[in-house]
């Protein structure tokens, strides 16, 4: 007889590791004990040799699908001769974030027992087990258990009591647990009926639009290959040209309509079940308006029980888009739903379990091997990064775009869900809800509270407005470096490239190609791209054409350029020509920006994209898509001059309307320019280098979203002898800063 202790860390606790501890020594005749601690999971197994040798071996192989095994360490015990094994229940709770995990796609077990005819769940939209289901979506409070979660308002019946106590059971303590007698029902149009999702199916076979309650919100569905019902859709919404993620019956079907790779294939797949971005097929029979002008398209798989039910019954690729009104918070009560939604779409299917916290569906952009993140929520929140820091909890309200925020402990960083552009009260007021939320679920109270130096940021005003805490405000380029610093654990200084939109610069003028020589708590500007005025702010995103014109007067001078200006950009009227001239010449509300997201902005206007800018950033992704028709081998870059700490865009910008003049491609101006960029770049990075700069480069930024500038950056940084470094899970973009903008303050007051 042998007695061995083994401890486990990692992911593994809250994923029916205990259970499945259980289940493995009984099954092996061992006697012994499981129970979590706040380092992990520890187990005590007496019995023969061999059979403990094959435990510890299946305790790795066998372990549950949502279990992340860190380190298993064991020691040898005197055998006691107790008979039996059991699970102890904890004395000390682990840490919070361990036992709130993420919502959960429904897993293969599940999916089997819905299409069994025998089963007692067949066509249950509701199933679930430890292994899958709704998890964080559904937690009102703490500690996470049935009573603190939206199902308590029902009761168990007897045969899924008995599954939620018997250990050998895949539903033991699975706190959603729910069969067709006791669980939550759908609704058609505020109806129980019995054939909701057969009726369903068919108003999207009609080419209905219809409403669909999911995990974390509401979904806007209707069929993916009906142009009229996408059409209507989009006029309805009022969404403008951004792209609409779709949902396909399976990986077969992904395959038809994009270029699946096997990155892609594994996303798609995962528990975590993400929308991802992937380069189109053409002509595969998705309406246009599903991404107008652009050669991606998102496509998520079926992750809950009510849209696999669908899904088999539906069009096999169905538009399911977030139900929301342009950039407001995703619906999730019924009530809002009927307000709101009402009015886009014909039918509403809704269900009895209340959402408690709204969270929109994860987004990833994959190409080839490179993977992007572009919005964590669902699958991923709120499970935790671990962090290197020691200083005091602290809170980052995030920015103004894509807003999340952060709250940092010692070892941690929780991001929030995506909660979407901070301008309005509504957004502001269901922000404040969140961050209490967090506050509680997590047991964290702030000391710090990081915020942008934008004065004018909803959230800056909101972490101002707060007392008896201590403000540091963080540089917004500072801050996307930062987060990549802390999401890979890299803890020297770095060369950082920030290249994004705009965020606020420490001397009042609008930031956005930044290279920084960069560490946890402090940077240096190194190199920016050429100051140009941003005529009229706003107005200069809404309508690029204004941003090509001042480039072209910041090029050619006031004359030469309006000139050219008429002849190039035919989508700007005389008057405005006139206007925004006389405006930049006076430098009337026109403060200078370094911004790379407004570069793009300005080529790709150059290059015919669309005039009017409909969501952020879509200029930019036009010029991108441009750029892949692009047929040719080797290009070279257009000659630009990195001096004195400034990326001269003119001779850019004056060889591009050379070539335009001399009648050269689109698609071959748009590859050269992407070509370019990445040169410029990585020579600034090279040249900082030389001067005794670090090897490691962070690229960060709502830009690096580009996939075709980022491989390349990632090609010469490496064949430079840099080591360039990106995101592995939290985007780029802005809705990944509060993490930086935590560790940023966590350095600057902790130590
Ligand atoms: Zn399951
Ligand atoms: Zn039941
Ligand atoms: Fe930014």
């Amino acid at each position: 007889m042998t007695r061995l202790e083994i401890r486990v860390t990692g992911t593994v606790q809250g994923v029916g590791f205990r259970p499945f501890v259980y289940r493995l020594a009984t099954e092996l005749g061992l006697a012994g004990s499981v129970r979590n601690t706040p380092a992990g999971v520890v187990i005590e197994v007496e019995g023969e040799e061999e059979h403990i040798e094959e435990f510890q071996r299946r305790l790795r192989e066998d372990a549950p699908p949502l279990a992340r095994i860190g380190s298993v360490a064991t020691r040898e015990l005197e055998p006691t001769g107790e008979p039996g094994f059991r699970i102890i229940e904890s004395q000390a709770a682990p840490r919070p974030t361990a036992l709130t995990p993420p919502d959960v796609a429904l897993c293969a077990d599940c999916q089997r027992e819905i299409g069994d005819s025998q089963d007692r769940r067949h066509g249950y939209p509701f199933t679930n087990c430890t292994n899958c289901g709704p998890r964080f979506s559904i937690v009102r409070g703490i500690p996470y258990d049935r009573q603190q979660t939206t199902m308590a308002a029902f009761e168990m019946c007897e045969d899924c009591a008995r599954e939620y106590r018997e250990p050998r059971d895949r539903r033991f303590h699975a706190e959603p647990v729910a069969c067709p007698k006791c669980g939550p029902r759908l609704r058609l149009d505020e109806r129980e009926v019995p054939d909701a999702i057969e009726q369903v199916a068919e108003m999207l076979t009609d080419g209905k639009v219809v409403a669909i309650k999911g995990l974390g919100g509401y979904h806007l569905a209707c069929d993916a290959r009906s142009a009229d019902a996408v059409e209507t859709l989009r006029t309805r919404k009022g969404r403008g040209q951004k792209p609409f993620a779709i949902m396909v019956r399976d990986l077969e079907e992904a395959r038809r309509v994009a270029e699946v790779s096997d990155r892609a294939a594994a996303l798609l797949s995962s528990p975590e079940s993400p929308v991802v971005i992937m380069p189109a097929v053409p002509g595969s029979g998705l309406a246009e308006g599903i991404a107008p002008r652009q050669r991606t398209v998102g496509v998520m798989l079926p992750y809950t029980p009510l849209h696999r039910l669908l899904l088999d019954r539906a069009p096999p690729a169905l538009v399911m888009t977030s139900g929301n009104l342009a950039e407001e918070p995703i619906v999730h009560t019924d009530e809002e739903a009927k307000q709101k939604l009402g009015p886009i779409a014909d039918h509403i299917l809704a269900h009895n379990r209340e959402i408690a916290v709204p969270c929109d569906d994860s987004v990833v952009r994959v190409d080839g091997d490179l993977v992007i993140p572009v919005r964590r929520a669902r699958g991923y929140v709120p499970r935790s990064v671990p962090v290197d820091v020691e200083g005091p909890p602290v809170l980052a309200v995030g920015g103004y775009h894509k807003n999340t925020f952060c709250l940092l402990r010692k070892g941690e960083a929780i991001l929030s869900q995506h909660i979407g552009d901070l301008d309005t009260a509504e957004v502001l007021d269901y922000f404040g809800r969140a961050v209490r939320h967090f506050e509680q679920l997590f047991e964290v109270t702030p000391d710090v509270v990081a915020h942008d130096l934008h004065p004018g940021y909803l959230s800056t005003q909101w972490a101002k407005s707060l007392e008896g805490v201590r403000l540091v405000g963080v540089q917004h380029h500072h801050a996307h470096v930062v987060s990549v610093m802390a999401e890979l654990g890299l803890m020297e200084p770095v060369i950082g490239v920030s290249y994004d939109g705009t965020g606020y610069g420490p001397d009042g003028t609008a930031w956005g190609g930044e290279v920084l020589a960069a560490d946890r708590s402090g940077y240096e500007r190194a190199f920016h791209l050429l100051q140009v005025p941003l005529p009229g702010g706003e107005a200069a995103i809404e309508r690029p054409g204004r941003m090509a014109l001042s480039h072209l007067i910041a090029t050619f001078g006031r004359e030469e350029g309006l000139a050219k200006a008429r002849r190039l950009l035919p989508d700007l009227t005389d008057a405005e020509l006139r206007v925004v001239s006389r405006q930049i010449e006076r430098g009337v509300n026109c403060p200078p920006t370094s911004s790379m997201g407004r570069f793009f902005d300005a080529i790709a206007a150059l290059l015919g994209a669309t005039p009017e800018a409909t969501y952020e950033g879509q200029p930019a992704m036009e010029l991108e898509a441009m750029a892949t028709a692009w047929a040719g081998d080797t290009l070279l870059p257009y000659g630009y001059e990195v001096e004195n700490g400034v990326i001269d865009t003119r001779p850019i910008v004056r060889a591009i309307v050379a070539d335009l003049e001399h009648g050269v491609e689109r698609a071959t101006i748009a590859a050269c320019f992407h070509e370019t960029v990445a040169a410029f770049t990585c020579d600034a990075c090279r040249l900082l280098h030389d001067q005794g700069g670090p090897p490691d480069v962070v690229l960060a930024g709502g830009v690096m979203q580009n996939a075709r500038l980022l491989a390349r950056l990632l090609e010469l940084l490496s064949e430079a002898g840099l080591h360039p470094h990106i995101h592995k899970e939290v985007p780029p973009n802005d809705g990944g800063m509060s993490l930086g903008q935590a560790v940023v303050a966590s350095e600057s007051t902790g130590r």
